[in-house]
């Protein structure tokens, strides 16, 4: 998969080549590519805000230097390999951000993000952009963050977790929170006890059945305590 993200501080995806991801890109699964919008911004100050139409506080990215860089990313691809990108805008305004999104973005081929600062980014580059691909604006939650970076790396990890060969186990990905609609159940390791406080002897027993039944049960139980909003309203009522 490819990704191409745009952002006026490029320096924030450094993480991004540390741990699995860093590897993914190592090893040619993920081609991960961060521009400064600035290098499509041609004044002396390299300038990409400016005062909103019709006042208000705050300034709003200027739509010349997305329009280009937008241009010379989505065209570099026309010229190539795979067909039209999907170009997600983080925004607080945006549908909500879950695993299920992250599936269906990790099957694509070409994703461009462009992370927005300070009031947000000149509408029209939404309507532009989606001449040349698919345009989702996306919000990782209901709270505005200074600008869509940390976002975009939230989104990129989560989907990228998700390309074969990311994840060296990919039974890890099958039974974590949110894959089958609920959080996961607890998990322990060695010791069996450490501070007075014990494993649960089920999963001493060695009896896989009841270990899955357990374990199952320990997932409800938490989907129901901490967040009943993902249960269907007759399993969330009967807590
Ligand atoms: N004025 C905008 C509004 O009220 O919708 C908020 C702008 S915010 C200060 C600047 C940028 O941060 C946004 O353009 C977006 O890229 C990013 N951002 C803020 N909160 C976000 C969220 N919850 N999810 C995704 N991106 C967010």
């Amino acid at each position: 998969m490819r990704i191409d993200v745009l952002s006026i501080f490029p320096s924030y995806f450094d993480g991004l080549t540390l741990s699995l991801l860093g590897k993914a890109q190592d090893a040619g699964i993920l081609d991960l590519r961060v521009r400064d919008l600035r290098e499509w911004a041609f004044d002396r100050h390299r300038t990409v805000d400016d005062t909103p139409y019709g006042g208000g506080a705050g300034m709003v990215m200027k739509p010349e230097p997305w329009g280009l860089a937008l241009d010379e990313i989505a065209g570099d691809v026309a010229a190539g390999e795979a067909g039209p990108p999907t170009i997600i805008f983080p925004s607080p305004a945006g549908e909500v951000f879950t695993q299920r999104t992250a599936r269906d973005l990790a099957t694509r081929e070409h994703l461009i993000f462009g992370c927005g600062r300070y009031e947000g980014i000149d509408e029209r580059v939404f309507e532009y952009a989606s001449q040349l691909g698919e345009v989702r604006l996306i919000s990782l939650g209901d709270y505005v963050l200074n600008g869509g970076e940390v976002a975009t790396m939230a989104m990129i990890e989560a989907i990228g977790r998700l390309i074969p060969g990311v994840v060296g186990n990919p039974e890890s990905l099958v039974e974590e929170s949110h894959e089958d609609g609920l959080l996961e159940y607890p998990s322990y390791t060695k010791p069996a006890s450490w501070r007075e406080r014990t494993v649960p002897d089920v999963l001493l027993s060695g009896n896989h059945a009841a270990i899955a039944a357990w374990r199952r049960d320990q997932q409800f139980e938490r989907t129901r305590r901490r967040r009943p909003d993902l249960l269907p309203s007759d399993d969330a009522a009967q807590s």
